[in-house]
């Protein structure tokens, strides 16, 4: 049995050929009566939060999950509808989502919408092929991460609407998982190779707000020019709002 444990802070050397800043160690654990019952105990805990709270839990991995046992609340039913959720870049991430009963249905879909409120019309809207957001800046020589100047801008698409929360040093307080993404790949007409990555939601929600300011999204606004994550102000209720 593999157990995702997450090392994902952007401080990390680890640089891999594509855009993403975060790496995960898998860790084998052997299965054992003390960790099944120590599971066990969690996914109860963890039905209780979301019954409770409307707690989500992480996305889990559809080959350890029963199609017809509901994951948010736990109970059983044969028509449970299957949602697969990309939370990462790695290829694990792919076999990741959640099995959800008639009951938590609604529910469900307002977490996930409220988690990504501010850029939900942009991530929602099927008119919308792309979006802009921010390449990582590398330094040219070493591909060291650097934290200055200015941005490049490029089109992606979301891959699902689902929003993790990862550590990110550069927002909000360092070492707490504070910063709520998207993964996203690139949307690119010149490499064959594909892209994706993370996208922290404040940085699609700055990328595109220009491009949204009279309720349409304008295709011929382009933040290369205005560099709106190291130039717009926005205040703290901001989102983007499109009227179609
Ligand atoms: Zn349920």
């Amino acid at each position: 049995m593999l157990v995702r444990t997450r090392s994902n802070s952007i401080f990390s050397n680890h640089t891999n050929d594509g855009d993403d800043d975060y790496e995960y160690d898998i860790t084998p654990v052997s299965t054992n009566s003390h960790l099944m019952q120590y599971l066990n105990r969690y996914e109860t805990y963890e039905y209780s939060e979301w019954v409770e709270y409307g707690i989500l839990p992480s996305p889990k991995n559809f080959d350890n999950l029963s199609e017809s046992i509901c994951s948010l609340c736990g109970k059983e039913d044969q028509n449970a509808m299957h949602y697969k959720y990309f939370s990462g870049c790695t290829p694990e991430s792919e076999r990741l989502g959640y099995n959800i009963c008639c009951l938590c249905k609604i529910k469900f879909e307002l977490v996930i919408k409220s988690r990504a409120e501010v850029i939900w019309d942009l991530l929602n809207n099927k008119n919308i092929k792309y979006f802009w957001a921010p390449r990582t800046r590398r330094d040219p020589v070493t591909s060291q991460r650097i934290y200055h100047g200015p941005y490049t801008y490029d089109k992606w698409r979301p891959i699902s609407n689902y929003v993790s929360y990862m550590t990110d040093s550069t927002k909000g307080y360092p070492g707490v998982e504070n910063t709520p993404f998207i993964f996203c790949s690139m949307e690119n007409q010149y490499e064959q190779q594909n892209i994706s990555k993370l996208i922290p939601i404040v940085d699609i929600l700055k990328s595109n707000y220009n491009a949204c300011i009279n309720g349409k999204y304008d295709t011929t606004y382009d933040p290369n020019i205005d560099d709106p994550i190291n130039t717009l102000k926005l205040p703290p209720d901001a989102k983007i709002i499109l009227n179609y």
